[in-house]
């Protein structure tokens, strides 16, 4: 996990226990002590990238923010991204898949890098920019659907829908 972190090289990171209830982990956001909470019954190579990313944030090497820590966290390695990014939206039908399969998460790291390189040539809103960007990558992936089956597929994405899925996932990872 360090060895796609080279910036942590000489970073003593401690490690703890995330016990709030419905918390997948934390990252310490004060560059003096660096640390990382996580769960171990429920531990994607995402959540520790996630966390990791936050130590990032921590030492300016990365915009703060959870969607921006989501975004640098997808950039790392397509190797870490075995889970959708909890604060990033992305379609349903993908965030459902767990471990998520090595084409998505292939799909998901260069949308990041597309989204960081957008930022760098002054494109503003990035982040929306990355969410509109895989979204349409995964409409024009979908095989031909029936048409109620695409019904619901569309009902899946109404704003309310959106709404709701969001909310639920702030609780699930906080930070
Ligand atoms: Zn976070």
């Amino acid at each position: 996990m360090r060895g796609f972190y080279p910036e942590l090289e000489r970073v003593t990171v401690r490690v703890g226990l995330a016990r709030k209830r419905g918390v997948l982990g934390w990252g310490s956001l004060d560059p003096d002590h660096p640390g990382i909470w996580v769960r171990p019954r429920r531990l994607e190579a995402f959540t520790i990238a996630h966390e990791l990313t936050h130590l990032l944030q921590a030492r300016g090497l990365v915009p703060r923010g959870e969607r921006a820590c989501d975004l640098w966290a997808l950039a790392r390695s397509p190797l870490l991204v075995d889970a959708c990014p909890g604060y990033l939206r992305v379609p349903v039908e993908l965030y459902r898949l767990r471990p998520l399969p090595p084409r998505d998460a292939a799909l998901l790291h260069r949308a990041a890098h597309r989204a960081i390189d957008a930022r760098d040539r002054g494109v503003r809103g990035y982040l929306r920019h990355f969410e509109q960007d895989v979204a349409a990558a995964c409409r024009d992936a979908l095989p031909a659907a029936p048409a109620v089956a695409k019904a619901r597929a569309l009902q899946l994405v109404t704003p309310a829908g959106l709404v709701a899925r969001g909310a639920a996932r702030l609780r699930s990872r906080p930070r």
